[in-house]
């Protein structure tokens, strides 16, 4: 799948008409620091048309990115950060929760990212399991593959190994983000 555009729509907090757009979207959740930023960066070839979100105040929205005209890449708050305020934080939690499970859109696959060299988190095992009980769409991404050797990528199944550094396994998300 090539990507030949992808711009910055809106940032969202609340109900608002893009929602009820009909184009796909495509969720992209994870603990902060997992790399989220660097991998929707990576899949559109851009260096920074999302920003890092280690940037405080930078990710407290829902921002929706348009690629190809076609769909949207949706980058959800980041979970856990431990600078953020306990406040903050549960405000965080409440938008993801409110986007994944309460607003009416038509379609969205979410893609849930773990570090390869952390694993899946306690609070990464409850959203897996809530998506599954809503039956939603969801690809397993371990990013920073770069950091393990190789019997300990070995060891990991039916996930994505994915790294944002040398953009491993670029071509495998995306035709899992395309194929219908
Ligand atoms: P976010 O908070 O999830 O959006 O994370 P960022 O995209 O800001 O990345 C957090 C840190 O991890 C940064 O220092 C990145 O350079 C680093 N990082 C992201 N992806 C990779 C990767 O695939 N491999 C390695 N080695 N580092 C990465």
């Amino acid at each position: 799948m090539k990507i030949s555009s992808a711009e910055f729509i809106k940032g969202i907090i609340g109900t608002n008409e893009i929602l009820e757009d009909d184009r796909p979207q495509i969720a992209f959740m994870g603990r902060s620091n997992v790399g989220k930023s660097s991998v929707i960066n990576s899949l559109v070839n851009r260096k920074d048309l999302v920003k890092s979100g280690s940037t405080p105040g930078k990710t407290r929205q829902i921002n929706f990115f348009l690629i190809n005209k076609k769909v949207y890449f949706v980058d959800l708050p980041g979970y856990g950060f431990m600078k953020a305020s306990l406040k903050e934080r549960a405000k965080s939690k409440k938008m993801l929760l409110w986007y994944l499970f309460r607003s009416q859109i038509n379609f969205k696959k979410v893609i849930l990212i773990i570090d390869a060299k952390i694993g899946i988190t306690k609070f990464d095992q409850e959203m897996l399991d809530l998506l599954d009980q809503n039956e939603s769409s969801v690809i397993l991404v371990a990013n920073k593959v770069d950091k393990l050797k190789k019997n300990q990528i070995d060891k990991l199944s039916n996930i994505i190994l994915y790294s944002a550094k040398t953009h491993h396994g670029r071509e495998e998300l995306l035709d899992k983000i395309f194929e219908k």
